[in-house]
């Protein structure tokens, strides 16, 4: 079912989801279900699997040669969102990306949705590869999440890249893109930023998912701002429980977000991990709760691998 219905038949309720990471390549799949079973409680309708790019790796060739070539660290996205669905009984949401594939590669990517009875995407673009300071589109590929989207609203109404194929089937997704609360760090403004979003919007998306913030004001502006300039699409907030004192400088860097003042001194004070894992669970329960005030249409964690410390906020908010 679409993300998209599923908010709708909710009647005004929250909905509870969250997002996985395929295992590093080589690893199975059991310690994923370990993390997913206990979530399986909040009955989430959906549950989103992100994809990583390509990067380069270094091999010895002897006599001081290295030979590069090109890896994906972790794969099979398309598979687990397969295997989940058929586990669990629940919508699975492949992320797909604009970097390292080519147009003709996301159309046969979508096909195979088509047959998994995946009916939901998010459409990002990608950061630049590692080791590269901009992002640079993959030969053949697109350039912006926006035209990612275009395609995969078109494909949705037969229109493919090189055939227009009639068909009495309704092969439309309900297609996710990426919003920042705090501002996409390319972006030279807020404005720049929420207008590009709207673009997004305009070429098809059905809903925005956040970035992962901390404070919870810098997510009801974004909202404010985003339904001024017409953006009327269920806007879902993404929340990340801090977990280790070494978020404290990873998070800022990697996501690009600033966290509260007030949260950096309750993580300094602690002494163990466990403690960092307490003030992480009482601060997204705190933020939680105030969303769902608000009246959110879903609250999305990010999982990134151990889950036991969304299964206390989930016991505490739902
Ligand atoms: P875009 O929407 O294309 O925006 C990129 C930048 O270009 C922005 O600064 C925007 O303002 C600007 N821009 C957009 N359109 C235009 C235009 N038409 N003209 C000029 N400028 C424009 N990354 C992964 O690798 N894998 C994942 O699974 C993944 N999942 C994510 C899930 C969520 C919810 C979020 C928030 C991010 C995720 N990311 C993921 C990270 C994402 O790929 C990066 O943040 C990336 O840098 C931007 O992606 P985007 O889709 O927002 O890009």
């Amino acid at each position: 079912m679409k993300i998209t219905d599923h908010i709708k038949n909710a009647n005004g309720k929250t909905l509870f989801s969250f997002e996985i990471v395929p295992p590093q390549k080589g690893v199975g799949i059991a310690d994923l279900y370990k993390n997913i079973d206990p979530l399986m409680e909040f009955k989430p309708p959906f549950i989103d699997v992100t994809t990583s790019r390509e990067e380069y790796i270094f091999l010895e060739r002897g006599n001081g040669l290295m030979e590069r070539k090109i890896t994906r660290m972790r794969p099979g996205t398309l598979g687990i969102c397969s295997a989940i669905q058929n586990k669990y009984n629940v919508d699975t949401v492949p992320h797909v990306l604009c970097g390292g594939f080519t147009k003709e590669e996301t159309e046969y990517l979508l096909v195979d949705c088509m047959y998994l009875g995946i009916n939901n995407i998010v459409a990002l673009r990608g950061d630049a590869m590692k080791g590269e300071k901009y992002f640079e589109p993959t030969k053949g590929g697109h350039k912006y999440a926006s035209d990612l989207v275009k395609q995969i609203q078109d494909l949705g109404t037969g229109k493919y890249l090189h055939e227009e194929i009639l068909s009495e089937e309704n092969n439309s997704f309900c297609i996710g893109v990426a919003g920042y609360p705090e501002k996409h760090i390319e972006a030279p403004s807020m404005n720049y930023d929420l207008q590009m979003l709207k673009k997004k919007v305009e070429a098809g998306a059905d809903y925005i998912v956040t970035q992962m913030f901390f404070d919870n004001q810098k997510f009801f502006e974004f909202v404010k701002q985003a339904r001024e300039i017409g953006i009327d699409v269920p806007i879902i907030p993404g929340i990340k429980p801090i977990a280790t004192k070494t978020h404290l400088q990873m998070l800022p860097q990697v996501f690009k977000i600033d966290l509260p003042e007030a949260l950096i001194n309750e993580v300094l004070k602690c002494k163990t991990n466990n403690d960092v894992r307490e003030v992480g669970i009482e601060w997204a329960i705190n933020q939680s709760k105030e969303l769902l005030d608000f009246g959110i249409p879903v609250l999305h964690f990010y999982s990134m691998g151990k889950s036991d410390n969304i299964l206390k906020i989930g016991r505490e908010v739902f």
